[in-house]
């Protein structure tokens, strides 16, 4: 079976059991939000006991505070009432492993998949590639802790983030499924209104 015909498979299962969903309301009922990463090891409803209507959930590579995870949390609060949120990046984090240098070197040579070795990723493609990727701002990550705690404190200064949402900052452990506080990033996070 492909991909696609598996995915479309356990969406006809999940219909069959979809019972009540449908008449859930659009504002998460427990109002709150993550913003994480999108690493596949990474179940947010499983490591956070959602179901469906819990929470909203932004993802991008790394759970980076990007502008346009910001925009995501911004139309969460003040169009749908949540009231707390969590940055929570983790261990083993694949942003850990390269930099912008490399990646725009990756995509300048070529389009096709980089291999991940013991140095690092290299460019195993024919090319052509793209100059594009120089004007991207990947938002790697060189320090796990302290990028939790810039989210988390460029979050808390954004001039359309009320001080009243507290903004707690986590690393899920991919070895234990463990949520571990950073402390200087909660901290970061703490409501001044
Ligand atoms: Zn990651």
């Amino acid at each position: 079976m492909s991909v696609l015909e598996e995915v479309l498979t356990a969406n006809r299962h999940y219909v069959e059991g979809f019972g009540e969903k449908g008449d859930l309301a659009l504002p998460p009922a427990r109002q709150f939000a993550i913003l994480t990463c999108m690493d596949a090891r990474l179940d947010p409803a499983k490591y956070a006991g959602l179901s469906e209507g819990d929470a909203h959930v932004i993802r991008n590579a790394g759970g980076r505070a990007s502008d346009d995870a910001i925009r995501s949390l911004v139309i969460s609060y003040k169009l749908l009432g949540t009231k707390e949120w969590f940055v929570i990046h983790h261990s083993d984090c694949g942003m850990e492993f390269f930099t912008d240098e490399v990646i725009r070197g990756l995509l300048a040579n070529s389009l096709d998949t980089a291999a991940l070795g013991p140095d690092g990723f290299t460019d195993v493609g024919e090319g052509p590639g793209s100059a594009e990727g120089a004007y991207v701002d990947w938002l790697t990550i060189a320090d796990r802790s302290q990028a939790v705690v810039d989210d988390v404190a460029r979050i808390r200064r954004h001039p359309l983030v009320p001080g009243r949402i507290p903004v707690y900052g986590y690393v899920y452990d991919v070895r234990s499924g463990r949520l571990i506080e950073v402390p200087a990033a909660t901290a970061a996070g703490a409501v001044t209104a």
